[in-house]
């Protein structure tokens, strides 16, 4: 029998409520579900909200009762922001969060470098905003409370799992014992210690690298922006590198490396927490100002990834997929893409309108992204933390040779979580225009987001299936190209056409775009009119033209489908 507790976290800043648990006595029996997701972490509670966007419903099981432990993810990107916009949370977040752009380093006290990540005035949302993730947790668990397409179930811990072709038997257990579900498609995103991926003997492939941090949250009154404070070398912790970040309600993270030899046990008694945290205050200015704890941890950087997040009818996404050091704000930030993924490729064939190559691209691109994501975390993990006397030793010389050499202070610049480009997607179209493109975004790329009003920008305007962005003077959408979309639509396609317009609304779109001074044209390199692209169902771009005509559209929508191609 399952038991999550029922006793709320502690908390100096949030209210953890405790739900009532699922109870299958209190529901009649269970038909075979389409879509079951084994967790309620970031990664599975996207996933639900894409699929239902998709029109998909999806059962989440979630073993415990309460949001996770602790803040967690703190930091979410500015492309995360467009995802959870999708998803209808992004406004939350904005509302409550800590927005900020830039970053110092030090090293033994001198600051070296202040980055400063980049802002287009055309973007909806800042580079980063800062909020813990119990918030984040909280409002995507209201989106899929208000989703009738999402059946939540508190307290259902999945135990055992079967593969039997076409689906998936999966126990589940709860607090009044287990019962049998089936399903057509099980995701597992049930985090980093994934029992899922350990039923099925799931290997990760990559690097653990040695060492140990601490994360302690503090409430601190620091009068200091919210900026990031990088600290290599300092006075109170030589060699080693510390990381503060300023979240909501007074809260202060303080990440701070532990020297070789020391356990995770030594290192969170109160005593070491104390003189640590007191240490760094007062290397910070502030010795003595008063503090007190609210959640602490330790963690070692793992890069590690599945080389295939599909394994039979069981999907692996988010930290049960891979497991990414946190510098550079990579986990939480990473699931977003994998679950926005996941939900179009995964409703398409649930839907009939692809087969298994659909899937099987989901993973290649995923797993493509994640072994992007932990090649640059691989380089900003050795840079934090050395591995071995060579990289301390190339580590170091750029250290001290930034106390006085301007060139070198680029260095410290590690790179933060960014949108994997799905440059060489099978679903790109490989006879299109893209080549001839001077600008805008391209084969693979999410979208150039553009500000048409104070509060409205073009990805507002995207519609959640494929959109096609015509670009065009002329009065009417040319009738062929009607007949391509009128015939997706009727295979089942979601398709939207924008047509965007120097002039008149145009005829056959669905909606027009004023761009009257050609704003929108020139991020998207159009150089002319007749130049359109086609955007995949999570907006990244899989065809553009200069010129468009009624076959190549047909051509960009069957590639787009994976309907070319073998099927194994
Ligand atoms: C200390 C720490 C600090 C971090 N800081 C950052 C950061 O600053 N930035 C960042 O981007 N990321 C950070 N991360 C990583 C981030 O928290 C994760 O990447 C993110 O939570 C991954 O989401 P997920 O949904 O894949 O997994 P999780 O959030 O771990 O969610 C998994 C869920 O599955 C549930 N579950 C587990 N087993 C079962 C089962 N058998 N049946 C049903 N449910 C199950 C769990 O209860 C949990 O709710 C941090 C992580 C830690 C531990």
């Amino acid at each position: 029998m399952h038991h999550p507790t029922t006793e709320a976290r502690a908390s100096i800043y949030y209210d953890y409520r405790v739900f009532e648990p699922w109870l299958p006595s209190k529901h009649p029996p269970q038909d075979r579900q389409k879509v079951l997701i084994a967790g309620a972490g970031p990664a599975g509670m996207v996933t639900a909200l894409e699929l239902a966007r998709h029109g998909v419903p999806s059962v989440v099981l979630e073993s415990e009762l309460q949001v996770s432990q602790g803040s967690r993810a703190i930091v979410f990107t500015r492309r995360s922001m467009e995802i959870l916009q999708q998803v209808g949370v992004a406004h939350r977040i904005t509302e409550n969060g800590l927005p900020w752009r830039f970053g110092n380093s030090y090293y033994r006290g001198q600051k070296v470098f202040r980055m400063e990540a980049p802002h287009d005035p055309d973007d909806r949302f800042v580079p980063m905003i800062n909020i813990q993730q119990q918030y984040l947790e909280e409002y995507l668990i209201d989106a899929c409370g208000a989703s009738p397409l999402v059946d939540f179930r508190w307290g259902n811990k999945v135990v055992a799992v079967e593969q039997r072709g076409d689906h998936a038997v999966v126990q589940v257990d709860t607090p009044e014992g287990p019962y049998t579900l089936q399903a057509e498609w099980l995701v597992a995103a049930d985090g980093g210690r994934s029992e899922i991926r350990a039923m099925l003997g799931g290997k990760l492939e990559g690097a653990a690298y040695e060492g140990f941090f601490v994360i302690a949250d503090i409430r601190v009154d620091l009068p200091l922006p919210t900026e990031r404070r990088a600290y290599f070398d300092p006075e109170w912790n030589p060699g080693n590198t510390v990381l503060m970040h300023r979240e909501p309600h007074g809260i202060w993270r303080v990440d701070y490396q532990l020297p070789p030899g020391e356990t995770p046990a030594e290192a969170l008694k109160p005593a070491a927490l104390k003189a640590r945290i007191d240490a760094q205050l007062a290397m910070i200015g502030h010795a003595g100002a008063p503090w007190e704890m609210d959640w602490c941890s330790v963690y070692s950087a793992r890069t590690l990834t599945l080389p295939d997040y599909v394994m039979g009818r069981v999907i692996f996404t988010g930290d049960a997929a891979h497991l990414l050091p946190i510098f550079g704000v990579r986990g939480a930030n990473t699931a977003f893409q994998d679950a926005q993924s996941l939900g179009w490729h995964l409703a398409f064939v649930l839907q009939g309108l692809a087969d298994a190559r659909l899937l099987a691209n989901h993973s290649a691109e995923r797993v493509g992204a994640a072994r992007e994501i932990i090649d640059e975390a691989g380089k900003s993990t050795r840079f934090m933390a050395p591995p071995s006397r060579g990289f301390r030793l190339l580590r170091d010389a750029v250290l001290s040779l930034s106390l006085t050499e301007e060139f070198v202070r680029p260095l410290y610049h590690w790179r933060t979580s960014r949108p994997h480009a799905y440059t060489r997607s099978m679903l790109n179209s490989p006879d299109d225009d893209n080549a001839l493109f001077t600008t805008g975004p391209a084969h693979g790329a999410p979208p150039q987001n553009v500000r048409l009003a104070p509060d409205d920008h073009l990805l507002d305007h995207l519609g959640g299936g494929f959109d096609l962005l015509v670009f065009t003077a002329a009065d009417a959408v040319p009738a062929p190209l009607l007949a391509v979309v009128a015939q997706a639509r009727g295979r089942g396609v979601p398709l939207k056409l924008i047509a965007v317009s120097p002039g008149r609304p145009v005829a056959g779109a669905d909606q027009t775009l004023a761009d009257a001074e050609g704003h929108i044209r020139a991020r998207y390199g159009v150089p002319s009119s007749g130049g359109a692209y086609l955007l995949r169902p999570d907006q990244h771009v899989c065809a553009r033209w200069l010129r468009l005509d009624a076959t190549r559209l047909q051509t960009a929508l069957d590639t787009a489908l994976a309907q070319q191609g073998p099927t194994s």
